[in-house]
């Protein structure tokens, strides 16, 4: 059997997807970047096909991508997280949504790309300037709360009053606005759901740069939290599709282009 991997190594976690002959997910990995994020992608694919037992011969085909794609040498090919992310969303969806919106927040960047008919970039929309809407203002956020960044969604669903508004554009200040809060004798719960609505107006505004087409779709590790999804949801005001494993579709993206690309490479 012929195996598949898409590598994304990304700013704050290193994804591994692995797919079979026909696309199908057979295994994956999550591991910090850390600093010297070549060699702990390749330690993590290591690891990984020892984990699955799949001899190193089998894996035919690499395809990395994100911010350190061009540092994994031992690629066969590297895209953009943009085209990846596309075609990881447009399988992990497959058969429940057709994907025409691809909403992604990643540790320190977000997107919306907009998609056509058959699933093919049409124009897309980041941030990467500011840490505010991203996965990094969650963890801040987090830490100075002294929550875990996978507990914000209890904390948000156990929000009784009005959300409270959380102003400050930046990430910085914003720290200092949530001290403030606290100080003022405010519930956790209800600054939770106070930054999870500042975060989902700034994706609103990102999304409506690209235009919101039915068919939405949110990857990238805060997606995990079902109270930021819920905020979106209501602040955007349509459903939302969340795939099985959101953080590493688009390290499946990449894993499906390389099924792809060796099946192209063996016809021609
Ligand atoms: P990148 O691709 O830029 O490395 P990811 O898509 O991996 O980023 O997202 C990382 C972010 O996901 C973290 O900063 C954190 O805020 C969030 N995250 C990770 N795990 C969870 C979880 N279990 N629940 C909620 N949020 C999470």
């Amino acid at each position: 059997m012929n195996y598949f991997a898409g590598i994304d190594i990304g700013s704050t976690a290193i994804k591994i997807a692995i797919v079979d002959e026909n696309r199908a997910l057979v295994g994956q990995k999550i591991s910090a970047s850390g600093s010297m994020f070549y060699k702990y992608a390749q330690e993590a694919l290591k690891e990984l096909l020892k984990e699955l037992n799949i001899d190193e011969s089998d894996l035919v085909y690499t395809v990395s991508t994100g911010y350190g794609r061009k540092l994994f040498k031992e690629a066969d090919e590297n895209i953009s997280e943009i085209t990846a992310n596309a075609i990881g969303a447009r399988e992990a969806a497959r058969g429940h949504c057709e994907v025409k919106t691809v909403i992604n927040i990643g540790g320190q960047d977000s997107k919306a790309i907009s998609l056509d008919n058959d699933g093919n970039v049409v124009n897309f929309s980041m941030n990467d300037r500011c840490a505010a809407g991203t996965g990094k203002f969650l963890d801040v956020v987090a830490l100075k709360l002294e929550i875990g960044v996978d507990e914000l969604s209890e904390y948000h669903f156990k929000s009784q009053g009005t959300p409270l508004p959380i102003n400050s554009t930046c990430a910085v200040f914003a720290e200092s606005e949530i001290i403030g809060l606290l100080g003022n004798n405010n519930s956790v719960e209800d600054i939770v759901a106070g930054v999870h609505y500042s975060i989902a107006k700034r994706i609103v505004k990102l999304v409506k740069r690209v235009g919101i087409k039915e068919g939405l779709y949110f990857d990238g590790g805060p997606a995990l939290n079902g109270g930021l999804v819920n905020a979106i949801e209501n602040e955007i005001g349509k459903e939302i599709f969340i795939p099985e494993f959101p953080q590493i579709t688009t390290s499946f993206g990449a894993a499906v282009l390389a099924q792809e690309s060796h099946q192209y490479e063996n016809a021609i």
